[in-house]
């Protein structure tokens, strides 16, 4: 646990404690053992990607409000950094876009205020486009944007967004963005088979990306199940032609790797309110839980036999998820 201030630990035993706005630790490809806070209702957001591992977006808004009671997430928060607080990082992330809230920055603000754990603001970046929204954005340690079309069509057709959205204007608010903010921004680049898949559409990104410079640059693809059908990943072997054609090269993002939460104690509600958030696989629900694969097992069969969760195809592995 790594807290600042007045806050003090207290030893919660192996009671599990539901929240309604935290998730996890999760396992996360790019942050490792991440606790979620989620802003929104779910699948609210300002886009409909096509490859969005939640579903299709039933709100699609650009509307921004205090979707969930802020004092509520904070109290949360407070709550969980002083009975176990163990994480790699505390990411806004979750049932849709964290910027949708119009106060995510003081939830940010607590965070960097009361504790060491660095936050993490995973946003489409449409918002970014507005002073306060980049004013609020900049309080994280790292932001994590998107972009995955070249251009106005590709960028319709693969993350249908909101009518007053333009790939032009969410370009210029990254570019504000760049020069304001002092801490990490990465970039991740969604690749899709037959979709954005050539070296011109990759090329393309690649110089939009140059003109705000991301520190770093990702690389991913449809590894777990996406919205829509259609959508299918690039092999390995594709996505390592497309490393230098970015500037930082860009990283593929590497699978899961995380060391298990040893106070952890996991059961179906935990493994529920996991794949709530995010599809899963046994041996991801095994890693961050700590616990064996045969009782993984046990759990995910009896959620799996009373249809609480699915199992979703994914590239070799199947994925659990909860509907
Ligand atoms: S991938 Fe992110 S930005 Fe796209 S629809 Fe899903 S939540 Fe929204």
């Amino acid at each position: 646990m790594k807290l600042k201030g007045s806050l003090t630990k207290s030893n919660q035993g192996n009671t599990v404690k539901k929240y309604n706005y935290l998730f996890g630790p999760v396992p996360s490809r790019r942050f490792g053992r991440s606790l979620g806070v989620d802003l929104t209702p779910y699948k609210t957001c300002s886009f409909d990607c096509v490859f969005c591992q939640l579903g299709r977006t039933t709100v699609k808004t650009t509307k921004r409000k205090e979707y969930i009671p802020v004092h509520e997430v904070i109290e949360e928060l407070g709550d969980w950094l002083e009975s176990s607080g163990e994480a790699d990082y505390i990411s806004l992330a979750g049932s849709g876009e964290p910027t949708l809230h119009s106060r995510f920055g003081e939830v940010i603000e607590f965070v960097r205020n009361t504790s060491d754990i660095p936050v993490v603001l995973l946003t489409n970046g449409s918002l970014l486009k507005y002073a306060d929204v980049r004013a609020a954005a900049s309080k994280a340690n790292i932001v994590k944007v998107s972009l995955s079309a070249g251009n106005q069509a590709l960028f319709e057709t693969i993350n249908r967004p909101a009518a007053n959205i333009a790939l032009d204007i969410l370009v210029e608010g990254l570019q504000h963005f760049r020069k304001e903010f002092a801490g990490e921004l990465w970039l991740e680049v969604f690749v899709i088979w037959g979709i954005n898949s050539t070296p011109k559409d990759l090329s393309r990104i690649s110089e939009l990306a140059a003109t705000f410079k991301p520190d770093r640059i990702q690389l991913n693809t449809a590894v777990r199940p996406p919205a829509e059908g259609f959508v299918h990943p690039v092999p390995k072997e594709q996505l390592e032609q497309f490393v230098d054609v970015f500037t930082p090269n860009a990283e593929i993002i590497a699978e899961f790797s995380s060391n298990a939460i040893p106070s952890a104690t996991a059961n179906e509600d935990t493994i529920l309110a996991m794949l709530q958030r995010r599809p899963c696989t046994a041996t991801e629900i095994s890693d961050v839980l700590g616990l064996h694969i045969n009782e993984v097992s046990k759990y995910v069969g009896k959620l799996e036999r009373t249809n609480q969760i699915h199992a979703a195809a994914g590239e070799s592995t199947p994925y659990y998820t909860a509907p």
